[in-house]
């Protein structure tokens, strides 16, 4: 017998406009491009939304039609988000800090008609536009008066949206149509599409919510400091709207000083990125004594959390860390470590390790471990294995690529390798390609470089295997000494001692003035490794 429930379709755009309806005054409060801070309430920016969707026809993009935007967190860029979604095209972020030819590429790929872009990015744009086969035209996130002179056919935003009102009605649509694109960085071979369907947005953005993964409420404010274009904005241009959660957009400023004036200014109680920017932060609180006395969470994601960091945000700041883990084809969420019954009496350094774990999974993603002949694994939280996941908010294939990434049973190999524990919380020891294999044996690059960042005198750390004749690999560790230290390699590695097993034990320290970085903030370990390439260690030279 079937159900006698109404079908009600999962279109991203109700969240907006149940955010509008119920959350009516709730304010987006962002810092412009331009300079001075904007506030606006998710009642305008629903009407805005309508009235880009109504432009966005006018102008005939049409269902299913891919636009680019190369774009900051701001008011402006989530309501083309929205006015996209509202016309059945497909919002596609791409990230700025890709070379030029990388951001050709995947806009070229992707077949963008429109091109959304920030002031910042306009010198992008000049030097990419030749290249450039399917985008119509740009449109520049500003006003007339803020507008450059381009090589490019290009309006100001503003008097673009002015030429369309809102009085605009969202397309009606099959919940699993294609809402929204991101490439993943692929370090190997070209970049690589995941699609979003509005129903994998909406459904994901249920579950990211919730109380024991990013607990966003209507009390909240969020900061969304992580861009949106770093995989899916990590739902919060979802999750924030459908809570009924103030958000308050960085723009482009993302240095400490900027992102405390937001924290402090805005009272923001929750905010989310990678671990490097929570680096700048707290360097910068040190430096100017500075506090949070707002801030409430910190969600930390994209690379593990350094405990130092976890550390200084609950000792020092009282601020609840959620260290979370995900990935563009997840949309991106997988875990979160939040505190459940079972580990709530854990305090100080116990609590921390527990904090080195990237935590559970929310309702709508499974994972499992298993060896490499595909043999599950058990949860102990000690053995090892190829991280494997599914859900409704789970990629199945890459765009333009018929070729399933899931085996038979709908499981996505992460690429992680990683434990898992009774109580359900995974932590991820590598990704697969740089752990580091000595002898047969599988050494985590994440836990030497962890150990390595509570030295006080270690600004940033990385290790990565060196081939070794008898080993295969060994270990070397990278640093980048804090301001004005100058660390010793001996003193670093006898940190290291009762804390790691003897032959995990680095067979060398270098440091460094800089290391490398991804797009997306990572640190690089396939320039790190090429860059070693030639390097012996010393009981070899
Ligand atoms: P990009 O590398 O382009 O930023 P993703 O954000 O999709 O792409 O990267 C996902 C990968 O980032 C994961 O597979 C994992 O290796 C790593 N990652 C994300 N969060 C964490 C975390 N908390 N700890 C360790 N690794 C993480």
């Amino acid at each position: 017998m079937p159900g006698l429930m109404q079908h009600w379709s999962l279109t991203c755009t109700r969240i907006l406009d149940h955010a509008a309806r119920n959350h009516p005054t709730r304010e987006i409060v962002s810092r412009s491009v331009e300079g001075p801070t904007h506030r606006t309430t998710y009642a305008e920016m629903r009407d805005r939304a309508l009235t880009v969707a109504k432009r966005l026809s006018q102008t005939g993009l049409r269902e299913g039609d891919r636009a680019a935007t190369l774009a900051w967190n701001t008011w402006r860029h989530m309501e083309v988000w929205y006015g996209l979604l509202g016309i059945g095209a497909i919002y596609h972020t791409v990230n700025p800090r890709l070379f030029p030819q990388q951001i050709a590429w995947i806009i070229n790929h992707a077949e963008d008609r429109l091109l959304f872009v920030d002031l910042t990015f306009v010198p992008i744009v000049e030097k990419i536009w030749s290249e450039l086969t399917t985008v119509e035209h740009v449109i520049v996130l500003t006003d007339a008066a803020n507008m450059p002179e381009t090589g490019f056919p290009a309006s100001p935003y503003e008097d673009w949206l002015a030429e369309a009102d809102a009085d605009f009605t969202w397309a009606e649509l099959d919940e699993n149509a294609a809402a929204g694109m991101c490439y993943t960085s692929g370090t190997t071979g070209d970049p690589k599409g995941v699609v979003y369907s509005h129903r994998s947005n909406v459904l994901h953005a249920m579950s990211a919510a919730i109380p024991d993964m990013l607990g966003l409420s209507a009390r909240d404010r969020m900061m969304p400091v992580v861009p949106l274009f770093h995989a899916n904005g990590w739902s919060l241009a979802f999750s924030c709207p459908l809570a009924g959660a103030a958000m308050v957009m960085p723009g482009p400023r993302m240095d400490g000083e900027a992102l405390w004036e937001l924290l402090d200014g805005e009272r923001v109680t929750v905010t989310a990125a990678v671990p490097t920017i929570w680096l700048m932060l707290l360097q910068y609180l040190e430096k100017s004594g500075k506090t949070l006395p707002h801030l409430e969470r910190v969600v930390i994601g994209g690379a593990a959390c350094p405990r130092a960091i976890t550390k200084a945000f609950e000792e020092t700041y009282d601020v609840r860390v959620m260290h979370a883990w995900g990935m563009t084809e997840m949309s991106p969420l997988g875990t979160v470590c939040s505190i459940k019954p079972e580990v709530s009496g854990l305090d100080g350094e116990d609590k921390l390790d527990l904090q080195e774990k990237q935590g559970h999974t929310p309702f709508g993603v499974e994972m499992k471990i298993t060896d490499d002949a595909g043999v599950e694994q058990p949860w102990d939280g000690k053995t090892f294995g190829r991280l494997k996941v599914r859900g409704p908010a789970i990629s199945q294939t890459y765009f333009k690529n018929d070729t399933p990434i899931v085996d038979a049973d709908n499981f996505f190999d992460t690429g992680d390798v990683a434990h898992i524990d009774a109580n359900g919380y995974m932590q991820i020891t590598d990704r697969a390609k740089d752990v580091i294999k000595s002898g047969g044996e599988w050494i985590s690059t994440i836990d030497l470089e962890n150990l390595a960042l509570l030295h006080p005198h270690v600004s940033e750390a990385a290790v990565i295997g060196v081939s070794h004749p008898k080993w295969d690999e060994r270990p070397l560790l990278i640093i980048v000494p804090r301001d004005g230290c100058t660390p010793d390699a001996s003193d670093i590695l006898a940190s290291f001692e009762g804390r790691i097993a003897k032959w995990w034990m680095p067979n060398d320290v270098v440091f460094v003035d800089e290391i490398p970085h991804t797009a997306t903030g990572k640190i690089k370990k396939t320039a790190l490794r090429e860059q070693f390439s030639d390097y012996a260690f010393p009981d070899e030279a």
